[in-house]
């Protein structure tokens, strides 16, 4: 089958490699009908990621069509239509039982390596490096997705790929980072980050019952397209100072709570984005966390800071004391995405959202490669890209 590999910072190729097989015996096998490159693919592309391997299949949000099961798998049948969720889960250990998947401890079979690093392992994760298990990606035109009864959710009606495919990640991703601000009616969120993950974090945020949300980025298109898309209000960073406007919005007060949908690669035009530039060159520093010192500084006292951007190891310089003194809480996690995909399929279906609207980039799988260098260098207005494998 064909299948995009990572071989190197910058380096994708579209390769023919082997066809996957049923290992395990709730394995499924999904002949891939549409998939996507998520923004947290280009922490691999630019070589953030440690412990990938070259050769190894990239992606992680993908649906299509059942083609395998395994003997012990009752929900699903060949034929049938799923979206997987990227985490992946066993659905019976401690974390699953409360819901917590992207904590599973019976899915990272490299969690040895994650415990090095972070303690303890979160879930494995597909084509995201062999710390996070080793699993081939959903960039290619088959993948086998373990635990068949526990993650895929199945699309009944004739929705289109276009519409679901989100729930795989980014549509939950946004979702759970506005969910977990406790929301109440009349509340002012803030969004770094105007991308996918932010801009269904904007939308969520208005779901949820949010009065105003302030998008912040510094492309004009995609500061646009939260504007017309998702009523946000928005600040361009590069105009204007983030803390002084957004503080003049809020009648001084601050916004209630503030979401952080950048990561580790933050942009800034001042000083600590060449201090952070530096260290991470120097391996001192793992990211660059100036959107989430920002949202820290920019939150009301007694505010939620919520943070769905990806970290990978150590970053410098976060205000502790803003933090303490002013009681704020923190909120993180890699997104628990089988919790969501059935409200949210259904939010979809009764068309509260439609999250299809962020999509400006229509390819193939052969087109992978480009397409990583157009998405990271915010060409041609892109904001999502997705690749029919044929
Ligand atoms: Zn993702
Ligand atoms: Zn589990």
């Amino acid at each position: 089958m064909k299948a995009n590999c990572w071989y190197g910072k910058e380096d994708m190729r579209v390769e023919q490699v082997n066809d996957p097989k049923i290992i395990n015996r709730g394995d499924i096998i999904v002949r891939v009908t549409l998939t996507a490159i998520c923004g947290s693919d280009l922490h691999l592309y630019g070589g953030f990621v440690p412990t990938m391997q070259k050769g190894d299949i990239v992606g992680h949000e993908f649906m299509g069509e059942v083609v395998e099961v395994g003997p012990d798998v009752k929900k699903l049948k060949v034929g049938d239509r799923v979206v997987a969720p990227f985490p992946i889960s066993c659905g019976a250990c401690f974390f699953c039982e409360q819901g917590m998947f992207s904590l599973c401890e019976n899915s990272n079979p490299n969690a040895w390596m994650a415990e090095q690093m972070w303690g303890h392992s979160p879930c494995g994760i597909f084509g995201y490096s062999h710390l996070l298990g080793g699993f081939a990606g959903g960039q290619a035109e088959y993948v086998r997705v373990p635990f068949g009864d526990v993650g895929p959710i199945k699309i009944e009606n004739g929705i289109s790929d276009e519409k679901v495919l989100f729930l795989s990640d980014i549509l939950p991703t946004g979702y759970m980072a506005a969910e977990q601000c406790n929301i109440k009616p009349g509340d002012t969120v803030a969004v770094w980050g105007c991308g996918p993950v932010g801009l269904f974090a904007i939308a969520s945020a208005f779901l949820l019952g949010a009065e105003r949300v302030i998008g912040i980025d510094r492309v004009p298109y995609r500061l646009r397209m939260a504007r017309e898309n998702t009523k946000a209000e928005t600040i361009n960073y590069e105009e204007v100072s983030v803390l002084e406007t957004l503080r003049e919005m809020t009648g001084g007060r601050g916004p209630d709570h503030c979401i952080d949908a950048v990561g580790m690669e933050s942009h800034s035009p001042g000083l600590q984005y060449a201090y952070d530039r530096v260290k991470q060159a120097l391996m001192l520093e793992t990211g660059r966390p100036i959107a989430l010192r920002e949202a820290i500084m920019a939150c009301r006292n007694g505010g939620t800071v919520s943070v769905p951007g990806v970290f990978g190891g150590f970053v410098d310089k976060i205000p502790m004391g803003s933090l303490m003194n002013r009681s704020l809480t923190v909120k993180t996690g890699q997104t628990h995405v089988q919790r969501y995909m059935r409200p949210l399929l259904d939010r979809i279906q009764n068309g509260d959202i439609d999250p299809s609207f962020i999509i400006t980039h229509r390819l193939t799988l052969d087109d992978a490669p480009d397409a990583f260098r157009t998405f990271r260098d915010k060409q041609d207005e892109c904001v999502k890209v997705v690749l029919r494998p044929s």
